[in-house]
């Protein structure tokens, strides 16, 4: 930039770097899911997922916000990865207005709404989770509306609350995937610490101080949580605060021991819950040839 006086470059260069993310693959699925692979400064990859829904309008990116993660879900691709680190503020940001370009490229739309559903625990990596929400909702970032954006976490009752306190104003959704303990820990070993009774009381309270979306992300596995006494269990979790379940089809990874459910079980469950008064949507897999489905990240190549 020589509109600018060389010391000033020269100090600029010294005291500061740009480290934007780079696109280093991008994959496209038959259903119109685009996965793009994104290199970090440090070399470590990390993966973005454009989901359009074009008859409603809808282009949905799902973000990462860590190198790999901590919490080994047993049936996710990510978990079988190790934690590198917390993505940077301006590296979630940087995965939101690239596929917004996308989007605006194959779409001709803007993005609708982001889901912090990608690689990674975006509750371990707070500060920086909420920087990256400021970037995108202000006047000089998207100025998106906090209300497009959701949050998804595996549990952690702590920083539920921590959200609550911060009055945050953007949806929450917690994926459950089990509703008793004894199953959920099986799956998801961060519940041994963070309960279903812990989950509650910090969701409920989240609501009672932010009145925003709650949501459960369920992913129904054969034979393992898709029976009428799973749709009991969960209905006992929907009693507390106003919440809209999603049931997502399973997406099997490498060397997983679940299956996906029969969509005969699928409704029968969902049919249950209906009676119940539960508004609940059933979430059709996208992207799964191209490996960008629900659990499935994991930098591969297909
Ligand atoms: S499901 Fe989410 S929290 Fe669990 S291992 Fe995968 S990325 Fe981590």
């Amino acid at each position: 930039m020589t509109n600018l006086s060389k010391t000033l470059r020269e100090n600029l260069s010294k005291h500061y770097t740009i480290n934007r993310i780079k696109t280093n693959l991008i994959q496209k699925s038959n259903d119109g899911t685009i996965k793009t692979r994104f290199k970090l400064h440090d070399e470590h990859l990390i993966e973005s997922v454009l989901i359009p829904v074009e008859r409603d309008n809808r282009f949905t990116v799902c973000v990462s916000s860590q190198v790999g993660c901590s919490l080994t879900c047993s049936f996710c691709a990510t978990g079988k990865m190790k934690r590198m680190r917390n993505l940077d503020p301006g590296e979630i940001y940087d995965q939101v207005t690239m596929v917004n370009e996308q989007s605006l490229e194959h779409f001709d739309k803007p993005l609708s709404n982001i889901v912090y559903m990608g690689m990674g625990e975006p509750l371990l990596a707070y500060k920086n989770v909420m920087k990256s929400i400021e970037l995108i909702t202000g006047k000089d970032g998207l100025n998106m509306s906090p209300r497009r954006i959701t949050v998804s976490t595996a549990g952690i009752a702590k920083m539920i609350m921590k959200l609550a306190d911060d009055e945050v104003k953007f949806n929450l959704a917690l994926s459950l995937h089990a509703a008793d303990d004894t199953k959920r820990d099986s799956i998801m070993p961060i519940n041994e610490t963070n309960n279903l009774d812990n989950l509650m009381d910090a969701l409920a309270y989240f609501y009672q101080k932010t009145k925003n979306k709650i949501s459960y992300e369920y992913i129904a596995f054969q034979r393992f949580n898709d029976s009428i006494q799973d749709a009991k269990n969960l209905s006992k979790l929907c009693k507390r605060f106003p919440v809209k379940v999603n049931i997502i089809e399973y997406n099997p990874i490498d060397g997983s021991e679940f299956s996906k459910s029969d969509s005969g079980r699928i409704e029968d469950f969902m049919d249950y819950l209906k009676r119940q008064d539960i508004t609940c949507t059933l979430r059709r897999s996208r992207g799964k040839d191209i490996d960008a489905a629900c659990g499935q990240l994991a930098n591969k190549e297909n």
